[in-house]
């Protein structure tokens, strides 16, 4: 048989899957792929049901149904006062994911630099490789995460076609500072650039702190695409809905690449969303806040069996230092030994790193769970610590 292509073959199959799998083969508490446990909202599952029977199934225009990019604009408008115009600057995709490889088809031509930040999320190597762009990984390391500045500098050169920034940043769960997103904007302008925008958490940002978009710095309106999805801000993973907005001249670019990709979406699902984002204001504080409770509940109980947890200002994940408990293998043994000993399961933050010798202490736990679920795992990690 005739080889695949040499760049994906590289690649295993990807973490989540594999831990995934690992924790149902030993019937573990699954903290390791990012998902929530509940099952969405009621009256957005309403609607998408509703609209299954009572609406077209067949394909919809393939920018999107306009009442979803609509409630795109819309929502542009009240969460981040910026005035988006629904026909020419938002496009409906099939997840985040989707648009993410519509970016780095449309936008990268062969030898383009992309500036990303390490730890980052499992599909942006990958295909950006594939797609021929040169990855310049700009690395920030734990606990704190700080953005290096002389780093991200010397990642950017005339080459360079966009930086993709991941806001708040899966696994690090940090959200960037407008200090530090003047930097990058800063550095976007001086280098004629783009910034594709992954802010696919923009909703689950916490202690107060604002969701600052990079999209609304000065200069950047125009070589910004944001990209949101339905999966984060409605609990609804599965549904695989994601939107993007940007000027008119880097949308077309993008919808290039879409409407040879996926072309559009399920319809009913797209309608759904539609009303999910505009519902009130108090739906969007309460996710964010639900997940901060989540968050301190689960800090508090790994504390409580010595396991130093690293800051987390938004995402659902909390990484936690294996050190901290005297554990000297590597994470990735941590997390087959706890997912077979503790009968908890938890992702190893060098996963999410490419550069050499870039080994980390850490482990993630995604706290996206009911309150009974993340004290099991507590119960059974500290029972595991105890047993030592
Ligand atoms: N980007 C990041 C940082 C993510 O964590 C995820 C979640 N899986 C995605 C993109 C993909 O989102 P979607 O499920 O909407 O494709
Ligand atoms: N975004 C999720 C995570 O970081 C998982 C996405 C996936 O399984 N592909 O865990």
């Amino acid at each position: 048989m005739k080889d695949g292509n040499a760049i994906l073959a590289e690649y295993g199959v990807t973490v989540f899957e594999v831990m995934s799998r690992l924790a149902m083969e030993h019937g573990s508490i699954n903290l390791g792929q990012g998902f929530p446990d509940d099952n969405g909202p009621a009256d957005v599952r309403a609607v998408a049901a509703a609209a299954l029977e009572d609406q077209p199934n067949q394909y919809p225009p393939m920018m999107g149904v306009p009442d979803l990019r609509q409630a795109v604009a819309a929502h542009a408008r009240r969460f981040y006062d910026l005035e988006v115009d629904w026909q020419t600057e938002t496009m409906v995709t099939s997840g985040a994911t989707e648009s993410l490889a519509a970016c780095f088809l449309a936008l990268i031509e062969p030898g383009d630099e992309v500036v990303c930040f390490e730890p980052l999320y499992d599909c942006y190597l990958p295909m950006i490789r594939r797609a021929g762009g040169i990855p310049k990984l700009v690395r920030l390391d734990p606990p704190d995460w700080t953005l290096p500045e002389d780093r991200l500098r010397a990642a950017f050169s005339d080459r360079t076609k966009f930086v993709l920034l991941n806001k708040p940043l899966n696994p690090a769960a940090k959200a960037f500072r407008r200090a530090e997103l003047q930097t990058i904007a800063d550095l976007v302008v001086q280098h004629d650039a783009y910034a594709v925008c992954d802010e696919v958490y923009e909703h689950i940002v916490f202690d107060g702190l604002p969701h600052v978009s990079l999209i609304t710095l000065p200069g950047m309106r125009d070589r910004c695409i944001k990209i949101g999805s339905a999966g984060k801000t409605f609990s609804l993973t599965g549904w695989k809905v994601g939107y993007m907005t940007a000027c008119p001249a880097l949308l077309q670019r993008v919808a290039k690449a879409h409407q040879f990709l996926t072309f559009t979406t399920a319809p009913n699902l797209q309608r759904a969303v539609a009303f999910g984002l505009t519902k009130d204001d108090g739906y969007f504080s309460g996710l964010g806040a639900g997940m901060q409770t989540k968050r301190d509940r689960l800090r508090d109980g790994l504390d409580s069996i010595g396991f130093a947890a690293a800051p987390c200002q938004g995402t659902y994940f909390l990484n936690a230092d294996i050190r901290s408990l005297g554990f000297e293998g590597s994470d990735v043994e941590f997390c087959q030994e706890i997912t077979l000993n503790a009968g908890v399961t938890t992702l190893p933050v060098s996963a999410f790193y490419a550069s050499d010798g870039a080994r980390t202490n850490f482990v993630r736990f995604c706290f996206s769970k009911q309150d009974a679920i993340l004290d099991g795992a507590v119960e059974k990690l500290g029972a595991w610590v105890r047993g030592r």
